[in-house]
């Protein structure tokens, strides 16, 4: 597998080509940034950590029976995936309020969600990423029904398997967000799993141990991280 072109450059992640027109090649940078890239920060080792820390989840997933991209390790900060034809939608299960839900519906920040609740957003830095619901994604086609369908149940496949997961470490799956897009004809999860995309607490202190450290200024962001893969048992370099 060889590294080509430069395709697409996101706020933490860069997407190469390959000699395999079916396969990308990501890279994950220590850019962290929030607030739609407002504040940015190179945080050392956070894209090893990250790299390796989705490639555990991901392979979690699969042997769970959801279809990923992902493919392979590539060095310590890229993966080789599956070229997916991206769905401009962010899905996010909640399990505990937190975060914008808070803000906008006035709900207790940390009150249990039960059951877990569904919102999509629509993928546009420029809007910051409204929340939309399913009657806009048909309008104006940016997914079919079925899809939709398959997102929704795919996204709280992952709650069962993730919760369960970081339950065993002591951990609360707070919330997480994830993209899908197609491939060959199916639904299958793109992008990344880890602490950058989710909210995850410990079980006893509720002390934050994700992005929310530093969209926080709480500072220890890759400790924080280090800490969950820790627990987790994600072999780091
Ligand atoms: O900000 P909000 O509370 O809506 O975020 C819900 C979850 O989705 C959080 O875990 C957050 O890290 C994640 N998220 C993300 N990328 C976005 C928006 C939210 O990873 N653009």
């Amino acid at each position: 597998m060889k590294r080509q072109q430069e395709l697409f450059t996101g706020k933490a992640k860069t997407v190469y080509a390959t000699d395999d027109a079916d396969k990308l090649i990501i890279h994950f940078r220590n850019d962290t940034s929030a607030f739609d890239g407002e504040k940015v920060e190179q945080l050392e080792r956070k894209g090893m950590v990250n790299n390796r820390f989705n490639a555990f989840i991901m392979k979690k997933l699969q042997a769970a029976g959801i279809p990923t991209h992902f493919e392979s390790l590539f060095g310590d900060d890229e993966s080789v995936v599956k070229r997916l034809d991206m769905i401009p939608l962010e899905c996010v299960v909640r399990n505990i309020a937190a975060g914008s839900i808070v803000r906008r519906l006035g709900v207790q920040d940390g009150m249990d969600l039960i059951p877990p609740t569904f919102e999509f957003f629509l993928k546009n830095d420029a809007l910051h990423d409204p929340m939309i619901n399913e009657y806009h994604i048909r309008t104006f086609k940016w997914a079919t029904e079925a899809e939709v369908a398959q997102m929704k149940a795919l996204t709280f496949k992952v709650n069962e398997v993730l919760t369960k997961l970081f339950a065993d470490a002591g951990m609360l799956l707070v919330d997480y967000k994830l993209e899908f897009g197609r491939y060959r004809g199916e639904i299958v999860l793109g992008d990344e799993f880890s602490p950058d995309g989710c909210r995850l607490w410990d079980a006893e202190t509720r002390k934050k141990l994700d992005k929310d450290r530093f969209r926080q200024g709480l500072g220890g962001v890759v400790e924080a991280y280090e800490e969950v893969a820790h627990r987790l048992g994600v072999e780091l370099a």
